[in-house]
């Protein structure tokens, strides 16, 4: 068979593939392309890019080895079959994310069974209290982690503390990270303008190349905003630096004022009336990240 007929022949064959195919069909396809495209986020995130690549090898060598190397096909087949379930254990606490955010997304069908959206006043009097807090954690430098749960539910981080339904207020947060206190160590988690939980351990980051000064803290807070949306608040117990995590970078030595505005931008929904004004605001808040920055004062990870 020459190049032309085998062309023909895959021409042929792809025509007929299509005029076959049915709206299910379309479906099908679009459902395993979007199930592929987060495997692969997922192995692009958890740096499992090699594991992935060694997983491919045996699967090649099986396939090669069928029919000829027969010992090292049954050995292959047995590899695989034991290596699906030890992928699924292994991989148990991404897989159980990746549902919970799939679960949580803004699918519009899944948003019939979304709560209603909180009120703009809880959430607003939740940023003033946390910037008040941290203005005052940071001049007595007591440490603090306070994440704010956006789209993504942190239903598993929660249950790694101790669960508490609170207005979030200054006295409340204060106590919580007082030094001597018991729930001092590990994040506050707030859903909704409320602090449903304190004490929690958040995944640490595994970018290597955070800078080294650094420590569990800050690594924890940026890992928390690398795996989901929130938007997490640090106070540094050394420094008194108030620094936020969002998707993965973080703003350092932020000013109570550019805090609170960052936090505005992050958290408040965006109004069809005050566009203009949320403009503004993004502006001046970009300009106040540059005066920072300006000072020596102000890094971006
Ligand atoms: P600081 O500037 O406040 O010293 P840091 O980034 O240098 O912060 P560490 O000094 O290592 O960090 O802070 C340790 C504290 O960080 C612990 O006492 C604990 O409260 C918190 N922490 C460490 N790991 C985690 C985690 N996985 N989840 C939540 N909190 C954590
Ligand atoms: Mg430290």
């Amino acid at each position: 068979m020459d190049a032309t007929e085998v062309l023909t022949n895959l021409a042929y064959r792809f025509t007929r593939f299509v005029s076959s195919l049915q709206l299910w069909d379309v479906l099908d396809i679009l459902v395993i392309a979007y199930l592929i495209y987060r495997l692969l986020l997922l192995v692009r995130k958890t740096n499992t890019s090699r594991l992935l690549k060694g997983v491919l090898v045996v699967i090649v060598v099986l396939w090669l080895s069928e029919g000829r190397l027969r010992a090292l096909n049954f050995v292959l087949r047995h590899v695989l079959d034991w290596g699906v379930v030890a992928l699924l254990i292994l991989f148990h606490p991404e897989i159980r994310r990746v549902l919970e955010q799939v679960g949580s997304s803004q699918l519009p069908f899944l948003q019939l069974f979304s709560k209603p959206q909180v009120d703009r006043q809880t959430i607003e009097d939740a940023i003033s209290q946390t910037v008040l807090a941290c203005g005052e954690m940071s001049k007595s430098r007591t440490g603090a982690l306070i994440v704010f749960e956006r789209k993504n539910q942190m239903d598993e981080i929660l249950r790694s503390g101790t669960k508490l339904d609170a207005e979030v207020s200054s006295e409340l947060l204060k106590n919580i990270f007082f030094v001597k206190a018991p729930m001092h160590d590990g994040a506050v988690i707030v859903r909704e303008g409320r602090v449903l939980g304190a004490g929690c351990m958040l995944p640490l980051s595994r970018n290597v190349n955070l800078s080294r000064d650094l420590g569990m803290r800050h690594r924890a807070g940026i890992g928390m905003s690398e795996n989901s949306d929130a938007v997490v608040v640090l106070v540094s117990e050394e420094t008194g630096s108030i620094s936020v995590a969002v998707g993965g970078m973080l703003k350092r030595h932020l000013m109570t004022e550019t805090l609170e505005q960052l936090l505005r931008n992050e958290l408040l929904p965006q109004q069809a009336e005050d566009e203009g004004q949320d403009g503004k605001k993004r502006k001046s808040l970009k300009s106040l990240l540059v005066k920072e920055k300006k000072d020596g004062e102000s890094t971006d990870e």
